[in-house]
């Protein structure tokens, strides 16, 4: 493979590639970074694993030798000729060259039968978030992510109540995932060098998710109470049933003088199963 800023840089300009940074293309060129996310992986030959954003297959190489299948989807098609010789050998991957934000994932997964369905991806950063809420939503129903991400976006990611990294989306995650840091990536790694330094974030599904009785409301009720970050309940949820919210806070020693960042999952789940 081409895991030096050489070599890497050779096939590119032999295939007449330029990096594109509108598509948030930094590519790995360090060898023992992809064995690190590879090993806190933990593919195996049962694994179908999904990468969004192959690049010049670094990453998709070694993927393929540990799982099952490897399915991508990569936006930029001219990267086509680079991953047809970094990828020639290998027969049980399939790159999809499509907007992976306008991909019908459940139907191009139907074709494969396997046991664990695992996202493996440095993701592109200017489509973090929208990629991650994308499988949520999609109900795409993947067991583990393991995802290299910014930094101050992984923050947010597995924030816990109290810090300044907590907010909606920490919430959300957590509903679905016990989500934690496993590499810290330096930005030395990559070509072209981004400005930041980058984390790989493990995303476990989690076991038994806490009954909601009605998602929707427990999904709106998130996002309007950490509508305005520095406000409280009592003022971001106006129009909900204060009294109600007051009482169950009560149990916990808060009431609506509180802010969303300090309550954690459960007292929100809580909240919406009693409104
Ligand atoms: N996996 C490669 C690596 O680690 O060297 C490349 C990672 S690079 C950070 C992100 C990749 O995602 C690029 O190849 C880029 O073209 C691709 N990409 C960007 N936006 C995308 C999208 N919406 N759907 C699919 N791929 C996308």
């Amino acid at each position: 493979m081409y895991y030096s800023p050489i070599k890497m840089k050779e096939l590119l300009s032999k295939h007449g590639f330029n990096l594109k940074k509108m598509f948030g293309q930094n590519f790995i060129i360090d060898e023992n970074i992809i064995n690190n996310i590879i090993n806190v992986s933990n593919i195996d030959k049962d694994t179908l694993v999904i990468e969004i954003g192959p690049g010049a297959g670094s990453l998709t190489y070694k993927l393929s030798e540990y799982s099952k299948n490897v399915v991508c989807y990569e936006i930029d098609e001219t990267l086509k000729e680079v991953l047809k010789e970094t990828l020639k050998e290998k027969e049980n991957v399939e790159i999809i060259y499509k907007d992976f934000l306008k991909a019908s994932v459940l139907d191009d997964l139907k074709k494969y039968e396997y046991k664990k369905l695992y996202v493996v991806a440095n993701l592109p950063y200017y489509v973090t978030t929208p990629i991650i809420v994308k499988i949520i939503e999609d109900n795409i129903n993947v067991d583990k992510m393991v995802v290299m991400v910014q930094k101050e976006v992984g923050d947010r990611f597995k924030a816990s109540p109290g810090s300044k990294d907590y907010g909606s989306l920490s919430v959300f995650l957590n509903y679905y995932f016990d989500v934690k840091k496993v590499l810290d990536i330096s930005k030395n790694v990559f070509i072209p060098k981004p400005n930041v330094d980058s984390i790989v974030v493990e995303f476990s599904k989690k076991q038994n998710l806490k009954e909601l009785k009605n998602k929707e409301l427990f999904f709106k009720l998130i996002r309007d109470s950490f509508k305005q970050k520095r406000k409280t309940l009592r003022n971001n949820l106006k129009g909900y049933n204060l009294d109600k919210i007051e009482e169950i806070l009560l149990k916990y020693n808060y009431d609506l003088s509180v802010r969303a960042e300090q309550l954690n999952i459960d007292i929100f789940i809580e909240i919406a199963n009693n409104l």
